[in-house]
């Protein structure tokens, strides 16, 4: 593809400043114009991430439409239907889309998307699966990860695992977003009173079939969710000392437990516990790190967490620099010392 082609093709650019009067939106819209939001279910429950991508669509200025799919999801719509904000529910009740699976999930999605200007999704792992296939099918730019929306075609997202802030414009009829759960709040859930009615299916295969999942079941707070999180890197050497030392630690605080990449790469702790550029993005009210240096692909998973607290025995270690409390130590002293405290 030679540079003019390139450059004909690419609809998203570096946006201009927007000026206050144009950063509220919908009058330019048509009438019928919406914004789909995709909702995830699991086994028939309303996933909560749903109140963000609510409060992110609402900012889009045109009517929300939420969309479930699954076997139960009549039952999630009526969930969904309660959410502040939501004009209106689209479900498909059949078992074939229960696990999100972006090669039948995504034509069903495009099946569903008369007069919508915007499809929003969570920036989780159903939205980097679906969303990219969906873009592609609509022959649109995905606008991913976003932090704030400044007008119906203009977005900010961290590029460089968070080290510079881009605003993107799109030029895009059909604008594919994933949302940063973290950068917008949860909306009201109980007084919502959606029309919840049945979206059209064609019945998609997509040549894949859903043999089996391998899932860590923990009593202990969701990692995406928890307002406290204790998270343990290479400085616990081994996976029994995580064990050993992280998990009393959480009980004792009911926090959720993270880990370092450094930590999952060498088998200490499940990849879906990850922290980082290439895990998840948390911003909890506590964020403990207990030997992790605080490199800025991890930085960028938790940065945005209201308190930060490390223990690392390098008082040089990186994570001091955005630490609102360190304590430099030996974790293997300090934290049984800490989780004994807090037990009393
Ligand atoms: C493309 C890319 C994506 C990445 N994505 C991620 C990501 O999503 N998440 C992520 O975390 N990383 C990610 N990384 C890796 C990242 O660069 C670091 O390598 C990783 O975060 C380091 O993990 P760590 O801090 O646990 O280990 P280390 O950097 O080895 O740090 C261990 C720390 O433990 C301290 N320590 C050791 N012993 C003790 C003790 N007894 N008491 C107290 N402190 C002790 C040491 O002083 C040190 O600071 C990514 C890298 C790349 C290139």
């Amino acid at each position: 593809m030679n540079a003019s082609v390139l450059l004909r093709r690419t609809t998203l650019r570096a946006a201009r400043p927007v000026p206050v009067s144009r950063t509220i939106v919908g009058s330019q819209f048509s009438r019928l114009a919406s914004t789909l939001a995709l909702f995830e279910q699991r086994d028939g429950k309303l996933q909560s991430s749903a109140q963000n991508v609510v409060t992110a669509a609402k900012q889009l200025g045109n009517p929300v439409i939420g969309f479930v799919a699954g076997k139960s999801a009549k039952e999630v719509a009526e969930q969904a239907a309660k959410i502040e904000g939501v004009d209106k529910v689209v479900y498909v009740a059949n078992e074939a889309y229960e696990k999100g699976m972006p090669e039948s999930y995504a034509p069903l999605v495009v099946e569903n998307t008369d007069d919508v200007t915007h499809i929003v999704s969570m920036h989780s792992a159903f939205g980097k699966n679906v969303m990219p296939r969906l873009a592609a099918l609509l022959d649109t730019q995905q606008i991913s990860d976003i932090i704030s929306v400044e007008s119906p075609d203009t977005f900010v997202r961290p590029i460089y695992a968070g080290n510079a802030i881009a605003t993107v414009q799109s030029t895009d009829a059909k604008k594919v977003i994933t949302i940063r759960g973290t950068a917008f709040s949860n909306a009201p859930s109980g007084s919502g009173a959606a029309e919840v009615i049945e979206g059209k299916d064609s019945k998609h295969a997509g040549n894949v079939e859903w043999v089996g999942e391998d899932l860590t079941l923990s009593d202990r707070p969701d990692l995406d969710t928890a307002s406290k999180v204790v998270s343990g890197g290479r400085g616990l050497k081994d996976k029994e000392n995580f064990e050993k030392i992280m998990m009393p630690l959480a009980d004792a605080m009911g926090a959720a437990i993270g880990a370092s990449r450094a930590a999952v790469d060498s088998g200490f702790a499940d990849n879906s516990l990850q922290v980082g550029q290439t895990g998840k993005v948390v911003a909890p009210e506590l964020y403990l790190s207990v030997g992790i240096s605080g490199a800025i692909q991890h930085l960028a998973g938790m940065k945005d967490s209201k308190v930060i607290a490390a223990i690392n025995k390098d008082p040089d270690a990186p994570i001091f620099q955005v630490a609102d409390v360190g304590l430099v130590a030996d974790l293997f002293k300090a934290v049984p010392e800490l989780t004994e405290k807090l037990k009393k």
